[in-house]
């Protein structure tokens, strides 16, 4: 019998990629739930894929009836980016950690496999220069820098995942994504300020012809990985070859992309510049530099570096990114090009 596999936020940037994947390359069974379906493209056409428009904090039965019906659960509703942890922290804290709770109960109730997306913000601002799943210390700021609502929730839930397991041997995968990059990321075309993460953001800014903001310069750091990449590793997590991936705790990130926010920029700018209808675009992007209390406000603060340990990953999954940076930016170009979507005179 073919997996099946529910993925809640199919729709999402990892939801809807996953989905792609798993039609093109698996004989998986995929049961979808999101709030809108614009990413999903052709997968809704396939006959694998059985996706309902709907609210998982409203369409409770269908929840329930498909946790029940499917061997692998994979919660992936959650706001994830910065400036709603500061603009509304307690959607946050309702949406990732209340909502995915109920979620997380369903699946010790019915006894199902959970794969369920921690984040690499979970580490905070520990002091280890390389994050280990095992032994990082998680350390977060002062309750007025809200922020950190994002990383306690999903701290908090990691927690109560792992107790579950303990107590009543619940089969689950904690997986903390790095910076994951590429299509679908955020909205290239609509990208407000703060309302996407920075790639997708400088990306847009190039495009529109508006200035680059580095937060305070743009010397802190992240590692930015391919999102084909890291849907590799959680294929084979998917799969959980022997038990593999049961009870385990992995980093999905690419340490050799560890670069800074400034960097990043160049980069990007760089990558435009080599696809001729955008270099003019190119060569009139502007970088400028921001205090990060003027682009985010007060309850902000920023985590200065931030790079994996992927032995885990390596070790049990026989994984590793090989994408880099450039790679990452031209894919996602392309594939917006592809689409007709960007069309800048
Ligand atoms: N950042 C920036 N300019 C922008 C947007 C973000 O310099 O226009 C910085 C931000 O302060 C952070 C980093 O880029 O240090 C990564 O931000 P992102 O929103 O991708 O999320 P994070 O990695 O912090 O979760």
């Amino acid at each position: 019998m073919a997996l099946k596999v529910l993925i809640l936020g199919a729709n999402g940037f990892i939801g809807s990629t996953l989905t792609e994947q798993i039609l093109a390359n698996r004989d998986w069974q995929v049961f979808g739930m999101d709030i809108s379906d614009d990413k999903l493209g052709d997968s809704l056409k396939d006959p694998r894929f059985k996706f309902v428009e709907g609210d998982i904090t409203i369409n409770r039965e269908w929840v329930q009836y498909n946790v029940r019906k499917c061997d692998v659960i994979l919660p992936l509703v959650a706001i994830a980016n910065p400036l709603q942890y500061v603009k509304d922290p307690l959607r946050v804290f309702e949406l990732d950690f209340e909502a995915n709770l109920t979620i997380v109960r369903d699946c010790v109730k019915y006894k199902k496999r959970l794969l369920f997306p921690s984040t690499s913000e979970v580490y905070g601002m520990s002091p280890d220069s390389v994050l280990d799943e095992e032994t990082s210390s998680l350390v977060y700021g002062p309750i007025e820098k809200q922020r950190w609502i994002y990383a306690c929730s999903k701290q908090l839930l990691d927690r109560v995942i792992y107790a579950y397991g303990v107590r009543d041997g619940l089969d689950y995968t904690l997986f903390r994504p790095f910076n994951w990059i590429g299509p679908r990321l955020d909205n290239l075309l609509d990208a407000k300020e703060g309302s996407s993460r920075v790639f997708t953001q400088f990306l847009s800014n190039v495009l529109h012809r508006k200035p680059i903001q580095l937060v305070d310069g743009g010397k802190q750091r992240r590692s930015f990985t391919y999102v084909g990449d890291a849907i590799d590793c959680l294929m084979r997590i998917i799969e959980n070859k022997d038990g593999c991936a049961s009870q385990q705790i992995f980093n999905i990130g690419n340490p050799a992309s560890d670069l800074s926010v400034a960097e990043l920029a160049k980069q990007t700018i760089e990558v435009c510049a080599e696809f001729p209808q955008f270099k003019h675009l190119a060569e009139a992007a502007t970088v400028v530099s921001v205090d990060a209390g003027t682009y985010y406000g007060k309850y902000y603060q920023d985590i200065q570096a931030r790079v994996p340990s992927i032995k885990n990953a390596k070790d049990r999954l026989g994984w590793a990114p090989s994408t880099d940076l450039r790679t990452a930016i031209r894919h996602t170009l392309q594939y917006h090009v592809q689409r007709g979507e960007v069309n800048f005179a």
